[in-house]
């Protein structure tokens, strides 16, 4: 046996070998001692091997899947051995014959396909990346659902486009280098390195007309050596992993730079799009917004707010279907009604194709399309474009949706192996399987109801004893009819006792071994018609892809429409100017934090306008006045109007943006290694290189991550960059108030702030966005309300009152000088007039000739009464 496993494992080096022994998958060696640790079990040892202990682990297969994703989840790839025969069967061959075993599967974060492993909201794409001389492409799937994706990627566009899809593993070329896979691992995906030959276009071409079992790819467009390369590599993994059972893929998407709304890693996170800054879902704009009703709806949100549109005709198709919706509230009620009784059919599906399904997956497929017919008759004629398509591919399902409700009960069990998940009257053989099974006495009172009639013998009857097993029994007088013809053709002589005569006949020894088998024998029939169902949905997979999909769309425009409606979000006008005009604009996931604790969200507008009017907003105010909220709110407004959705403002209009860059000075980025200032620097340059003039760019606290002058000038130098060359449109946040002359200098910029109010030396936040430069930053007052001791915020008051003279004064802060000038030591104790020999109060003077334990309740009174007197 150990020989068996050795050679399974030299075959599977990178992944831990989950090793079938009867009802226990078995890890051994360094795979037993990396699986007890991840996984928290016990290791024990297994004879020996070279003279040392063999390490050994186990999880019961009951247990299995969930030992798996343990595993997958803390980046573990696990092959998985099965018996592939009986162990009896292995007996025969001798003695010493081990049980057949073989890997039936590779499995890998980015290959899941089981429910369990998967999150019903998220893609789980595998990615490719290839290099063919000049050429690279990123290609992309989800074998949970058929996706398949391709687009041109040179490598420096690798880190953004893994920000987008957020891949689980990423297929590269042993020769594609360690810069490579860090770009992978930095995006939390998992590298996996695969030969050359695995990313051979010539081969390639081969390999995907088998996974579409087509003979020639020109059908689905023209493709690039490298974009041939990426998806063959993908075909190849796919072979590997599988062990050639191949997974359901829709035809190649081809996905465009032009296409989509271009969005680098750093504004991703920066604007907490699909995930917030802690890593999670929770606190995402997706996670506010998500008001999907199925999976894959929710699933393709996602990919939305991954990727907004920019062609003006997508956006304006669903802007429509969302206004229709409105403009049909009942209509839109009733579609989610519906929804809500779809299930995963893309998951579904590709579950059945890799043959990991079950009779619920039929029952998935039934349940989809039965509402796919249902919601079509509901949108009926006259919808807009985008619910017009999807409602033509709801159609036509009705054949295959009543092939399945005739052949499965209503709520089918999971396994095929559980059985009774064929409904009654399907199959005329099935239903007499089970009868016999269930009722085989009822059976065979029924055959000796007949058989009596038949003879004429009321008295014959059919026992059962464990020799003769089922026979008709009949007294030695009767038996004589059954013994001449034409009765003795059929009934044939078996025994004679004393008194009675034993026969049997062809029909009840049949019946004898169809009750002896029946229950076998059903759940036989059961798996050959399951067989036969699957191939038929199999057979319309195409159509039922399309279907789902169509019913992602619905679901999400449904969903975006009833968000609108309850948080009163309005249509946006998206053309093809340079404006951003937003009025009553707010930020839907602060807005939502502050609704839980009672308090308003300020609405705010913004217009950076084209034709020669501003295009920048330099901002300036104190901090905590709400600066980063209305930066990213406005990137978000343009993110969802492009991604199809209405948004959180009173009126917009919005000239398509092609490219969103959103950078927050001096993020704590230590985990990569650069200093912090380096990795604002580093990404500011992105955007300077890159933003066109559609650009929308929002810069908060540029240059704070270095030396005041230092800071500034940087600051001021990207403004005037942003301004002169990019010619793009930009909100600019910063505390350098120095930086507000800019305004008057260049003609692009104008200043705003975000206004707040003092009062009794404190300030009050009102979270107002208004024309202009704010006057001074209340640092100190913000710092005693974060809750510094009143020594450091009155030394602080001092300090920059001296600052500030300084700078009226003498043309420009001299920090160096003005610390020569500052008193020292004057923040504790706080600086009051010197205490030097002062002299006693009369009050003090009386004080010290008290001594409080002689004095009476009533002295002491009058001693008070004397103080006050004294004052
Ligand atoms: P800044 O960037 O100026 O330091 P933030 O944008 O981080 O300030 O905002 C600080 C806090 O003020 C937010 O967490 C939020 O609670 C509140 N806030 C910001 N903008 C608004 C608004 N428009 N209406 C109401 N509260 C707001």
């Amino acid at each position: 046996m150990m020989a068996q496993y050795l050679d399974i494992k030299a075959q599977h080096r990178d992944a831990i070998l989950f090793y079938r022994m009867g009802d226990f998958y078995e890890m051994f060696f360094d795979d037993a001692v990396a699986a007890a640790e991840a996984l928290d079990i016990a290791l024990t040892k297994r004879g020996q091997h070279l003279g040392q202990d063999i390490p050994m682990c186990g999880v019961p297969v009951v247990r299995g899947e969930e030992y798996l994703l343990a595993l997958i989840r803390k980046g573990f790839r696990v092959a998985i051995a099965e018996q592939m025969e009986d162990p009896a069967e292995a007996k025969k061959r001798g003695s010493k014959s081990v049980v057949r075993r073989e890997v039936v599967r590779l499995v890998t974060p980015g290959t899941l396909t089981e429910e369990t492993l998967l999150d019903a909201r998220r893609h789980n794409f595998l990615a490719a990346w290839a290099q063919v001389r000049d050429d690279a492409a990123l290609a992309w799937v989800d074998i949970s659902t058929g996706e398949f994706r391709v687009t041109p990627c040179p490598a420096p566009r690798l880190g953004p486009e893994l920000a987008r899809l957020a891949p689980r593993e990423v297929l590269l070329s042993e020769t594609a280098g360690e810069d490579l896979a860090g770009i992978v691992t930095d995006h939390a995906a998992t590298p996996t390195l695969l030969g050359r030959a695995s990313f051979d276009s010539a081969a390639a071409e081969k390999r995907l007309c088998t996974l579409w079992n087509v003979t020639t790819l020109e059908g689905f467009g023209s493709y690039g050596r490298a974009e041939l390369a990426a998806m063959g590599a993908i075909a190849d993994y796919l072979d590997l992993t599988q062990r050639g059972k191949l997974p359901l893929l829709r035809p190649p998407v081809r996905e465009t730079a032009a296409s989509a709304m271009q969005i680098d890693a750093a504004t991703r996170r920066n604007l907490e799009i699909t995930a917030s800054l802690s890593g999670g879902r929770e606190g995402s704009l997706l996670a506010a917004i998500d008001m999907t009703v199925t999976a894959a709806g929710g699933r393709l949100l996602e990919r939305r707010l991954a990727s907004p549109a920019r062609d003006l005709a997508v956006i304006r198709a669903r802007h429509d279907a969302l206004r229709f919706l409105l403009d049909n509230r009942r209509l839109a009620e009733d579609l989610r009604a519906a929804l809500r009784r779809v299930p995963d059919m893309d998951r579904a599906l590709s579950r059945l194709a890799l043959d990991r399904g079950g009779p619920r997956d039929l029952a998935a497929i039934r349940a989809g399309l039965e509402q796919a017919g249902a919601i079509a008759a509901q949108i009926g004629a006259g919808a807009p474009a985008v619910l017009a398509e999807a409602t033509v591919a709801l159609q036509g399902h009705e054949g295959l949706a009543q092939s399945l409700s005739d052949a499965l009960v209503p709520e089918p069990p999971l396994l095929v192996r559980d059985g009774n998940f064929i409904a009654p009257g399907h199959d005329g053989e099935l239903d007499e399987t089970r009868a016999l099974r269930d009722q085989g006495r009822g059976v065979i009172a029924r055959m000796q109801a007949d058989y009596a009639a038949q003879t004429g013998i009321g008295s014959l009857k059919i026992k059962h004893n464990n020799v003769l097993g089922y026979f008709i029994e009949t007294t030695a007088t009767h038996a004589e009819k059954m013994r001449a013809p034409p009765l003795s053709e059929r009934f044939i002589h078996r025994q004679t006792t004393a008194n009675q005569v034993r026969f049997t006949t062809l029909e009840l020894s049949d019946l004898e071994t169809r009750i002896l088998n029946a229950a076998n024998h059903a759940l036989d029939i059961e798996k050959r018609l399951y067989e036969c169902l699957k191939a038929l949905v199999l057979d319309h997979a195409g159509p039922i892809g399309l279907a789902a999909r169509a019913l992602a769309e619905i679901d999400l425009a449904a969903a975006l429409a009833e968000l609108a409606a309850a948080e009163d979000w309005c249509e946006p006008v998206v053309d093809d100017s340079h404006a951003f005009e937003v009025e009553g604009g707010r930020h839907p996931v602060v807005e939502r934090a502050l609704r839980r604790t009672g308090t308003p969200f300020v609405a705010n507008d913004c217009a950076l306008t084209d034709g020669g009017t501003p295009a920048i907003w330099l901002l300036t105010g104190p901090n905590m006045a709400g600066k980063s909220t209305f930066l990213r709110q406005n990137a978000l407004i343009a993110l969802l109007a492009q991604a199809g959705s209405f948004v959180p403002a009173r009126r917009a209009r919005i000239g398509l943006v092609s490219q969103l860059f959103s950078r927050v000075g001096a993020a704590d980025d230590l985990a990569r290694g650069r200093s912090t200032f380096m990795v604002e620097m580093v990404e500011t340059a992105g955007i300077l290189n890159q933003a066109d003039d559609r650009a929308l760019v929002i810069l908060d606290e540029i240059g704070r991550g270095t030396a005041t002058y230092d800071g500034l000038s940087i600051a001021w130098a990207v403004l005037e960059h942003l301004h002169d060359t990019n010619r793009c449109r930009a909100l600019f946040a910063t505390h350098y108030h120095e930086m507000t002359a800019l305004a008057g200098k260049l003609p692009g910029v104008e200043n705003a702030t975000v206004s707040v109010k003092e009062w009794q030396g404190e300030v009050i936040f009102l979270h107002e966005v208004r024309k202009g430069a704010a006057d001074r930053s209340y640092g100190v007052q913000v710092a005693r309300l974060a809750g510094l001791p009143q020594a450091v915020v009155d030394r602080a008051r001092v300090v920059l009152e001296a600052l500030e003279k300084g700078e009226r004064e003498g043309g420009g802060a001299r920090p160096k000088a003005l610390i020569d000038d500052l008193p020292l030591f004057a923040a504790s104790p706080p600086p009051t007039p010197p205490r030097a020999a002062p002299q006693p109060s009369a009050v003090e003077e009386r004080l010290r000739d008290v001594h409080p334990d002689t004095l009476t309740p009533l002295e002491a009174l009058q001693l008070v009464y004397d103080l006050r007197g004294l004052l």
